[in-house]
């Protein structure tokens, strides 16, 4: 994976790399470094409304490429950097990066592009640093609150705590969309969902790469589409790589796709050219 995103010095490419031959000090010092540099790039990946072919959103997926350790995946350096610290400033220039870019798209399309970023627990610790944040950077940009979108993953609800709650409520009042990512791999009870404030449900890749051919494995991917329009969320697949899984996915309605099949996650040259194409096709 780490080996399609380019860079043939690209050392990273498991987790069991990273616990047998690297140098952790040094690879901290030079994320840090990165950092306060702003050498930290943020790639997009297309959100796709597949019955109407609209590209109604962009995915921010931060990017490092250091000089000695050369692409490194934030599988390996989003974990580091919240044990560090770095968390905070990593996401604030993520934020900058791509509302910025998403709000200069946005002034010359007539469908507006939604951005999703991808939050961490440590953002929730200081809720009102976060929402303060959020609203600097939003207005800074120019970006409306209803083109912005985070996605946390299930395990940040687990401790279902009244703060969490509240700071993902302040969020939506002000027009910010909330999705959860990797939606089914989180082993938490579906109770909460009912009342929590949240938009959109996102189906974890595994479910959707595991539908074969034969269209085995449809049964969970099922049920989440069946969940989330009982609880009038919205739901779409992430991971979508072949023509029967997106396919499939429309049989159930479920029109919202992310995934391999329309485009990786491309820097924001290649994005600009990927939306003319796509939709002057
Ligand atoms: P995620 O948010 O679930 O992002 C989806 C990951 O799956 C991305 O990997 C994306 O490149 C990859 N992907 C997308 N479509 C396909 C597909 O069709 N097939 C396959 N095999 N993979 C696909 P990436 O960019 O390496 O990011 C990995 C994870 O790192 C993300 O998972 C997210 O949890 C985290 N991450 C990335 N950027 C940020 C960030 O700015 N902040 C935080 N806190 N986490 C981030
Ligand atoms: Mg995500
Ligand atoms: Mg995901
Ligand atoms: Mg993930």
């Amino acid at each position: 994976n780490a080996k399609k995103n380019g860079g043939n010095k690209a050392i990273f490419y498991s987790e069991k790399s990273m616990h047998s031959d690297i140098d952790r000090p040094r690879l901290e010092a030079h994320l840090r470094r990165a950092i306060e540099n702003k050498k930290i790039d943020v790639f997009y990946q297309p959100k796709i409304k597949v019955d109407t072919g609209v590209v109604f959103g962009a995915e921010a997926l931060v990017r490092w490429t250091d000089e000695e350790f050369g692409n490194v995946s934030p599988v390996i350096f989003i974990p580091i950097a919240e044990e560090t610290g770095f968390i905070q400033p990593l996401w604030e220039l993520v934020m900058e990066k791509s509302c910025e870019q998403v709000s200069k798209w946005n002034q010359t399309r007539s469908h507006p592009l939604s951005v999703s970023v991808n939050f961490s627990a440590r953002q929730f610790q200081e809720p009102d640093l976060m929402l303060e944040t959020v609203k600097k950077i939003l207005a800074e940009k120019n970006l409306p609150m209803h083109h912005f979108e985070i996605e946390i993953t299930e395990s940040i609800l687990l401790n279902n705590s009244a703060k969490i709650v509240q700071s993902l409520q302040a969020l939506q009042n002000q027009g910010i969309s909330i999705s959860i990512d990797d939606f089914g791999t989180g082993y938490s009870s579906l109770s909460y969902l009912k009342d929590l404030p949240i938009n959109t449900l996102k189906i974890d890749q595994s479910f959707i790469q595991n539908i074969n051919e034969g269209l085995e494995n449809t049964e969970i991917p099922e049920a989440i589409i069946n969940l989330a329009r009982g609880l009038h969320l919205d739901v779409i697949a992430e991971g979508v790589e072949k023509e029967h899984q997106k396919e499939f996915l429309l049989t159930k309605n479920c029109v919202l796709m992310q995934g391999y099949l329309f485009s990786k996650p491309l820097s924001s040259a290649e994005f600009e050219k990927f939306l003319f194409d796509f939709e002057n096709k």
